[in-house]
Formats: structure tokens, C-alpha cells, sequence
């Protein structure tokens, strides 16, 4: 029984697999013209300063209007185009209607303080081609965009692939004036011992340890440490995935400078974000503005 419960089960998990495969060929096949015929989109999630309860900036986060599929999300294309390449160019068509929207923002919104600032995911691929400088220096100035409010998100693994490389490439990102945070921190292997010889100005704590804060006393612990070694390095700190109100008031508390999460807002369509900065929520957790 238990034998013939077993190919029933990889009966179907075969099947599954038969049909995954053949959805990521496909998407493959149909990548390069999602980027020439306009089928990318951009979302976007706010970033929220937690002791005002300001938004101050936003993640652009890319989907993929499928023609035939629908809406499909970067899990499912993001790995494909780091494979084959495309991430270079899709990342560069990111990079510009990112700045480009950030910049329409700026000048429709003002902020009393530092303009909004636009967070834009990066590859490893694209951090480390030689015209990324140059590619960026062109996008700001044709969007005229503030260099210091573009923020670049590289995740641990990435900066930690090869550290003497990726700290020259920070250096070279800092010399123009933009803005860099390590995303998904905690995640990867430890890169306590390189943190402070990479210039940046932010650290994103990993969606994993903000969830879990209630359930263990230990990822508050982690969560605290995380943001106390941030602010000893100069950097600040935003945690991401925050879903409660409990969370973004523990987060505040401990001096967690930025927050993003469902609790706040999904990703949205520009439309969306545009009316959340003509009409800022009071987000319910205590704030002191
Ligand atoms: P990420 O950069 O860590 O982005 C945060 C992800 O967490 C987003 O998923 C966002 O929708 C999700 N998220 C935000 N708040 C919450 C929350 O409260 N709860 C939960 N459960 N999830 C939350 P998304 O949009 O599916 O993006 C997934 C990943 O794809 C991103 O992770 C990023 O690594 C990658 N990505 C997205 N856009 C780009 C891009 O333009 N270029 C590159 N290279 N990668 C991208
Ligand atoms: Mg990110
Ligand atoms: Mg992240
Ligand atoms: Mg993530």
C-alpha cells in the first residue's frame, strides 16, 4: 500500500512538474518580446518613515502583462532572465520608468524635507556590467532626476558573491550619488565580517524575521540586533514584509527607521501610489507626527 501510495504520489507530482516546465519554456520564449512590445509593468510599494508615518519613498517592483497568461509576478521570470540575459535590458527598461515616474512625483508632490526617493531592485548581472555607471549617469539626466533619490537594492548574496568587486562597484555608485541598501538581509551567509567595508547607506531587513517576531523571542532579538549594528555602521534600517500593526509599532519603538509591508499597502499600480500621496493614510499604530 504504502508502495503504491508512493507512485501515486509521484504520479502527480510529475504531472506537476511536467506542466511548470512547460509554462517556463514558454515564458522563455516569450520574454524578449514582453520588453519590446510593452507588456512590463511597474508596482509600487510604499516606504514608510515609522515615526511619522510618512511615505517616503517607493519600491518599484516589475510584473509581466502576459497577453495570454495574465499578470505574472517576478518569481516566475525574474530567475529566466538572469539566466538568459534579458535581466540586463529589462533591468535598464526598471531603471528608467522608475526614475522617470519618481521625478513626476517629486515635482506633483513636493516633500517638506528629502524628496521621495524611488527603490529599484538590481541583478547581480547588472551590477556588474561595465556600462552600468554610464547607463545610469544617461537615465538621470534625461528623467532629471535628483541622483540621491534613486536607491539601488542588491541583495547579501550578491555583494557577498565577490567582495572586493562589489565594494570597487559600490564605491563607483557612491561617486554619483546614488543611494544603495542590501535587501533580504539576514538570509544569506553571514556577511557580518565584510558589513562595514561596503559603502551602503541602508539595510533591508529580511520579510522572514519581521514575520516571525511574535511566535520568538530569538527573531526579536535577531530583528533588534540587526537594526542596533545598522545604526553603529552609519546605516539605516527598513524592514520589510511588516503585515500588523503590532510589528510596526515594536519596529518604531526599537528606532526602525523605514517600514514597507501589507500592513501599510501592497504593491500598486502607479495610479494607486499616486493616490496614496495625494491623500496620505493615517496608517493605525502610534506615531509621533
Ligand atoms: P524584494 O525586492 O525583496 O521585494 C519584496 C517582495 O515582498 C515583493 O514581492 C513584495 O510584493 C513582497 N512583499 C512586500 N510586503 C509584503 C508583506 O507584507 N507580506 C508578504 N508576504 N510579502 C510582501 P514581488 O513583487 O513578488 O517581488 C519578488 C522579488 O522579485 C523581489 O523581492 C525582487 O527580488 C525581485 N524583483 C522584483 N522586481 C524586480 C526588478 O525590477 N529587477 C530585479 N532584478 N528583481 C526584481
Ligand atoms: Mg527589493
Ligand atoms: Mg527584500
Ligand atoms: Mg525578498
Amino acid at each position: 500500500r504504502a508502495k503504491s501510495m508512493g507512485k501515486a504520489c509521484y504520479e502527480i507530482f510529475s504531472a506537476q512538474m511536467r506542466t511548470q516546465s512547460a509554462t517556463l519554456f514558454s515564458l522563455n520564449s516569450d520574454l524578449p518580446q514582453a520588453i519590446e512590445q510593452n507588456q512590463l509593468r511597474l508596482h509600487y510599494q510604499p516606504l514608510i518613515h515609522l515615526e511619522s508615518g510618512k511615505i517616503q519613498g517607493f519600491e518599484a517592483l516589475v510584473r509581466w502583462q502576459h497577453p495570454k497568461k495574465g499578470l505574472i509576478y517576478p518569481g516566475d521570470f525574474i530567475p529566466l532572465a538572469e539566466e538568459n540575459g534579458l535581466i540586463v535590458p529589462l533591468g535598464y527598461w526598471v531603471l528608467k520608468e522608475a526614475c522617470r515616474q519618481n521625478q513626476l512625483w517629486n515635482q506633483a508632490y513636493p516633500q517638506a524635507t528629502t524628496p521621495l526617493f524611488i527603490s529599484v531592485n538590481l541583478s547581480g548581472r547588472q551590477f556588474r556590467d561595465p556600462h552600468l555607471i554610464e547607463n545610469i549617469q544617461k537615465i538621470i539626466e534625461d528623467v532629471d532626476l535628483l541622483p540621491h533619490s534613486l536607491k539601488l537594492e542588491l541583495t547579501e548574496s550578491v555583494v557577498m558573491d565577490d567582495v572586493e568587486v562589489s565594494v570597487n562597484g559600490l564605491l563607483s555608485l557612491k561617486k554619483i550619488n546614488i543611494k544603495v541598501g542590501i535587501d533580504d538581509f539576514g538570509t544569506g551567509y553571514s556577511s557580518l565580517s565584510y558589513l562595514h567595508r561596503f559603502p551602503v547607506d541602508t539595510l533591508k531587513v529580511d520579510r522572514s524575521f519581521v514575520m516571525r517576531m511574535h511566535d520568538a523571542s530569538d527573531n526579536e532579538a535577531i530583528v533588534k540586533t540587526i537594526i542596533s549594528l545598522s545604526h553603529s555602521l552609519q546605516m539605516d534600517v527598513i524592514a520589510e514584509g511588516i503585515e500588523t500593526a503590532a510589528q510596526a509599532e515594536k519596529l518604531k519603538t526599537w528606532n526602525c527607521e523605514y517600514g514597507q509591508g501589507y500592513f501599510f499597502s501592497r504593491p500598486v499600480p502607479s495610479e494607486k501610489a499616486e493616490a496614496l500621496l495625494a491623500n496620505p493614510p493615517h496608517w493605525a499604530y502610534p506615531q509621533d507626527a
